[in-house]
């Protein structure tokens, strides 16, 4: 195929990731950002086996690997307690399978893979307007742009889905996740709690790990909540209420959880399920197509699934439609049922009747160590491989 250049919308996980695996195959690429940097929330992020292991065909993962922290254990505790539930070996196999990281870190790599590759980031450049019958869209400064083939990566406010697919705005799921980086020096004193521990607790659980930068741990703590009325995202939050919000949760996990300076709380939002990710010369990735609850730490993971894959078919696909079609048919299925998974998990994850947590606490073994295999084993090459044959 005489390759057109491809236009990305936004430069996060799954943008930056797109351009990587387009430039690797000699495909030019645009980054369009209306920031005026590549920037991310200074906090945690889980990346498992189904994602490193594309980062890895894309030359990445051994310098992300670097600034990595590899766990070798995900324990899960009772919430008063702290009494251990289950626990479950991870990275028996390969060290750096699954890994925990600082975003910024995480973009950082990214951005430099990206760069190394010849790619440029137009920053304080805002997509407002797509004409695809044109192949042409437009800057919020009116300057006009060539663009063939377009990556909307522009996340969960993705205003090109909102436009040009399904109407559709997020919703507030009533969740809120509490946020923030510590010392590992107040992690709790229980056995293996430099590991990945994950709290289970009536309407809410929360979990820690290292980042991988010297000394930092991360933490996230959600809570069930009827609303959100803030008009921002994240908010800065006190100690005070995070107490409130976590009353009856071990002391030793809230010393954790009120060492950091500063305290962030986020509202949890999706957007309905989507029939659709391709009209015509457009393409939905990441959060932009399948926003979903961060239960079992897959929306990262998912845009990165999604870049790697529209690459791989627009490299070997004759034809751009054809590519563009396929990307649709793998992509929805699959970020579909991620979502409806990661939903899933908040019941299991934040039972209250006795009974239910019983049953729960003594299956939690064999169910996590099945759902997790379902969710990490997926091979996005592989499944690219099966495409391109059938
Ligand atoms: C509390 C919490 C914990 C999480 N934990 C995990 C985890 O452990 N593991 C995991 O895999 N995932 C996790 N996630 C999910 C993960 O953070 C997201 O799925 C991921 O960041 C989405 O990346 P993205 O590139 O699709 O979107 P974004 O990161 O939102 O990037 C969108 C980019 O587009 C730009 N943009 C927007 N509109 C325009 C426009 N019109 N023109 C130009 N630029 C534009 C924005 O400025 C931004 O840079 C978590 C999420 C939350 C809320």
């Amino acid at each position: 195929m005489n390759f057109k250049e491809v236009s990305i919308v936004g430069s996060g996980i799954s943008g930056l990731t797109a351009g990587c695996a387009l430039l690797s195959k000699g495909i030019k690429t645009n980054i369009y950002e209306r920031s005026d940097n590549v920037s991310e929330f200074g906090a945690g992020i889980t990346l498992s086996a189904n994602a490193t292991c594309l980062l890895d065909r894309l030359d990445i993962l051994s310098q992300l690997t670097k600034v990595s922290y590899l766990p070798k254990k995900i324990i899960v505790r009772q919430f008063s307690t702290g009494e251990e539930i289950a626990r479950m070996s991870i990275n028996s196999n390969k060290a750096n399978e699954f890994i925990t990281t600082d975003r910024r870190d995480l973009i950082k790599v990214l951005l430099d893979r990206y760069q190394s590759l010849g790619g440029e980031v137009q920053n304080s450049s805002e997509v407002s307007e797509i004409y695809p019958e044109d192949n042409q869209l437009i800057l919020s400064d009116n300057r006009k742009q060539k663009a063939e083939v377009i990556l909307a990566c522009d996340g969960i406010r993705s205003n090109i889905r909102g436009r040009y697919f399904d109407n559709s705005k997020p919703i507030f799921t009533n969740f809120l996740a509490w946020r923030g980086l510590t010392d590992i020096s107040n992690l709790p004193d229980f056995e293996d709690s430099h590991e990945i521990n994950l709290y289970y607790g009536p309407g809410g659980h929360v979990v820690h790990y290292p980042t991988g930068k010297e000394g930092t741990v991360n933490f996230v703590g959600i809570r069930e909540s009827k609303k959100w009325t803030k008009e921002s995202w994240r908010q800065e939050g006190s100690k005070a209420d995070l107490l409130k919000d976590f009353k009856g949760w071990n002391s030793d996990l809230l010393k954790l959880m009120t060492s950091p300076q500063n305290l962030y709380k986020w509202g949890i939002f999706e957007r309905p399920k989507i029939k659709s990710i391709k009209n015509k010369n457009i393409i939905l990735l990441g959060d932009a197509a399948h926003p979903m609850v961060p239960f079992i730490g897959q929306g990262g993971c998912m845009a990165i699934e999604d870049s790697y894959t529209f690459g791989e078919l627009y490299s070997k696909l004759e034809s751009q439609e054809e590519a563009l079609n396929k990307y649709q048919k793998i992509r929805l299925k699959r970020g579909n049922w991620i979502q409806r998974r990661s939903n899933m998990q908040a019941k299991f994850n934040h039972l209250s009747s006795p009974f239910l947590v019983k049953v729960r606490n003594l299956l939690v073994d064999k169910m996590s160590i099945n759902g997790v295999k379902a969710v990490h084993s997926y091979d996005a090459h592989k499944e690219v491989l099966k495409v391109l044959k059938s």
